[in-house]
């Protein structure tokens, strides 16, 4: 389909340049990401044996601890510190969702920022919002990549965001005001979202909620981007009714194979600009 924005061959191009960064080490130290699972989460299974085929492919090192879902917050920071502490590991993610006895606020803080592979800790946050960050969330990075790929304009254009979450809307919203785009970001609490995203240039949706985005919600002129990972019927799609709407837009990214790679390869290349700052 010509409108679409294919996020796997992007994602590719992005892995394949880590992977000749990474050949070209030769005898130094690899860089090494250490994955943490709390329980047996089916989508986070799914989410972490991606992350692990990708990071076999470019040549990182990869350590994946599964640990009990009853283990305790005070047990869990404490391995977070010890890795905090483990000079060989540059970058460390604990998969979300968490059990409910755990506060990811508290789990993020405490990864470091100079290990803060996802880009969740307070301090990466509080730099990219000041525009002086080298680490970026990695999902939010990945749209920004995406729009500059396909040459969409972000300066002076009209994006609208549906959803705030601390991981995609909230930092999202940062990095394109950096870049010079005008933003409106919706919540649950937003009155006629229809009418606010049909207006603008680009409409980023991350709410986690199928069929969200109808064509009341786009314009002719439109680039969507589709971050929603939901499971309809054991069926794996987006926020968008993409039938509905992929003819009406003028670009458009798939679920899956849109955002979900690029997450990947910007949580990778995050790993490698740590482990660049940690050698
Ligand atoms: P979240 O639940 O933390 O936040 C969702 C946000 O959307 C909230 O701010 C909520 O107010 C808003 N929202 C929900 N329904 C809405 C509606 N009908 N109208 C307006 N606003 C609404 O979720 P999150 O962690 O930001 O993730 C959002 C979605 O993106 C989920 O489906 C998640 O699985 C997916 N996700 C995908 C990737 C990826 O790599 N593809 C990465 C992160 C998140």
């Amino acid at each position: 389909m010509q409108n679409l924005i294919d996020g796997k061959e992007y994602s590719n191009i992005l892995l394949n340049k880590l992977k000749e960064k990474i050949k070209e080490l030769k005898d130094k130290r690899l860089p090494k990401i250490v994955i943490i699972q709390v329980g047996n989460n089916l989508a986070s299974n799914k989410y972490i044996k991606h992350k692990i085929k990708s990071v076999e492919k470019i040549g990182m090192l990869c350590d994946f601890k599964k640990l009990d879902e009853n283990i305790t917050q005070k047990d869990l920071l404490e391995i977070i510190e010890n890795l905090n502490n483990d000079h060989i590991v540059d970058g460390i993610i604990v998969q979300l969702p968490l059990p409910n006895h755990i506060d990811s606020t508290v789990v993020n803080s405490v990864i470091s920022y100079k290990k803060d592979a996802d880009g969740f800790n307070p301090i990466t946050l509080g730099n990219v919002m000041l525009g002086t960050s080298k680490i970026f969330p990695a999902t939010p990075n990945g749209i920004i990549k995406l729009l500059e790929w396909k040459n969409v304009e972000i300066k002076g254009s009209n994006v609208v965001i549906i959803g705030r979450s601390n991981i995609v809307g909230k930092p999202l919203a940062n990095m394109l005001i950096n870049k010079s785009a005008t933003v409106t970001v919706c919540n649950t609490q937003t009155k006629n979202t229809a009418n606010i995203a049909k207006k603008a240039d680009i409409l980023i949706s991350a709410a986690g909620c199928a069929n969200l985005v109808t064509s009341e919600f786009v314009n002719k002129n439109m680039t969507i981007i589709d971050v929603g990972a939901n499971f309809v019927d054991g069926k794996y799609c987006g926020d968008v009714n993409f039938n509905e709407v992929q003819d009406n837009v003028k670009l458009i990214t798939p679920v899956p194979g849109g955002v979900g790679p690029m997450t990947i390869a910007c949580l990778l290349e995050n790993v490698y600009e740590l482990y660049l700052q940690n050698i």
